[in-house]
C-alpha cells in the first residue's frame, strides 16, 4: 500500500515537472498581436485589441504617433487619411502634399474621426478585401495611456500578465516637428510601471540612431529591438547590439531559396543569436501567405527551422494555437 502511495507521488512529480517543462518550451517562442487583432477588426482600435487580449498572446503591439498636443496615438502612420474619415470632417486640413498629418490636430480632434479597415486614400480601396468590412461599425483613435489602462486592467481581471511592445514612428519627422516622441513615451512607459526588461514592455523603433539615443541618452533599461526594413541593414548587427536585445527584420530576409522542398536561410538569426540578440520577424499574415501552402507550414518554417524567438502576427490566435501543439 505504502509503495503504491510513493509510486503514486512519484508519477505526480515526474508528471508536474513534464507539464512544467511543456510549459517553459512553450514559452521561449513570443507571439505578439500586430496592431491588435488585425486580421479580424481595424487596426489599432481598442477593439482589436480587446479581442487580441481574449486570444493570450504574449504582447500587444502599439504604434506611435504625437498629436499637436504631444498625446502618443495608437496609429500606424504619421498620416490619417487611410485609415479614417479625416478628409471627409476636415476637408481643409490637409497638407501641400495633400496628406493629413496626426501631428497637425489635438487629441479632441482626433477623437471626432471615425477608423475604419485599411484603405487606398487615392482610389478608396480596402487593402484586405476578406477583412472587416470598410465604413462599417463605429471605431475611435486612442491614446497609449487608454491602451496601456485597457491591458493593465485586463491583467488584473483575468489573471494573465500580457505584455506591451510600443512601437515609436519616424522620430526624426518629430523632431523636424519639435516634438520629441521618445522622451514623451518613455515618461508614460515609466509612469505605468514598465521601467526595465522585467515589465513586459518592448520598445522598438526602425530609426537606430534614435533607438541607440533611447539607451545611451535617455537611460531607458527597457528590452529594446532594432526594426529592419532594408537587407544590408543587416549588416549591422554588432552596432545594434551596442544597445538593442533584439532585432525585428522583414520575414523575407530570413529566406533565402528553397531546394528540393526544403527552405536554405540567410545567416540572419544564426547571427543575431551569437550575439545575444532575440529575433521577431514581422509580419505574418493567414491572407497573405506568398509562398507557403498555408499559415501553419509558414509558421513551422519561421519559428522552428529558421528557429526566430517570436513572431508578429495579424492572427494571434492561430500562433498561439500553433504554439501549443507544439
Ligand atoms: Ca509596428
Amino acid at each position: 500500500m505504502r509503495f503504491l502511495v510513493y509510486f503514486s507521488l512519484l508519477i505526480l512529480i515526474i508528471g508536474c515537472k513534464h507539464s512544467q517543462k511543456k510549459l517553459l518550451a512553450m514559452n521561449t517562442k513570443v507571439v505578439i498581436a500586430h496592431r491588435g487583432a488585425s486580421g479580424y477588426l481595424p487596426e489599432h482600435t481598442m477593439e482589436a485589441k480587446a479581442m487580441a487580449y481574449a486570444m493570450k498572446p504574449d504582447y500587444l503591439e502599439q504604434d506611435l504617433v504625437l498629436s499637436k498636443d504631444d498625446v502618443p496615438i495608437v496609429i500606424h502612420d504619421i498620416y490619417l487619411d487611410d485609415v479614417t474619415d479625416v478628409a471627409e470632417k476636415f476637408p481643409n486640413r490637409k497638407r501641400p502634399d495633400g496628406r493629413f498629418y496626426v501631428i497637425d490636430f489635438t487629441f479632441d480632434e482626433l477623437q471626432q474621426l471615425n477608423v475604419t479597415e485599411r484603405f487606398d486614400p487615392k482610389t478608396g480601396k480596402q487593402f484586405y478585401p476578406n477583412r472587416f468590412p470598410k465604413g462599417k461599425g463605429s471605431f475611435k483613435l486612442h491614446s497609449l495611456q487608454q491602451e496601456i489602462e485597457l491591458i493593465q486592467g485586463l491583467n488584473k481581471s483575468t489573471g494573465n500578465s500580457i505584455g506591451i511592445y510600443p512601437e515609436i514612428k519616424d522620430p526624426a519627422f518629430h523632431h523636424t516637428n519639435g516634438k520629441d516622441i521618445a522622451k514623451i513615451t518613455l515618461n508614460i512607459l515609466t509612469e505605468y510601471g514598465y521601467k526595465t526588461k522585467n515589465d513586459k514592455c518592448i520598445f522598438q523603433c526602425f530609426d537606430a540612431k534614435e533607438l541607440e539615443r533611447v539607451r545611451k541618452e535617455l537611460n531607458s533599461d527597457l528590452f529594446l529591438v532594432q526594426l529592419i526594413e532594408f537587407p544590408e541593414e543587416a549588416n549591422h548587427l554588432d552596432y545594434y547590439a551596442k544597445y538593442a536585445d533584439g532585432i525585428s527584420p522583414w520575414y523575407k530576409q530570413i529566406l533565402d531559396k528553397k531546394e528540393n522542398d526544403t527552405w536554405q536561410f540567410t545567416p540572419l538569426v544564426e547571427n543575431a543569436h551569437k550575439l545575444g540578440l532575440k529575433v521577431h520577424p514581422y509580419t505574418f499574415r493567414a491572407d497573405q501567405l506568398d509562398e507557403f501552402s498555408s499559415f501553419e507550414e509558414m509558421l513551422q518554417v519561421f519559428l522552428f527551422e529558421a528557429d526566430v524567438d517570436g513572431c508578429f502576427t495579424d492572427f494571434p490566435d492561430k500562433a498561439v494555437e500553433f504554439l501549443a501543439t507544439k
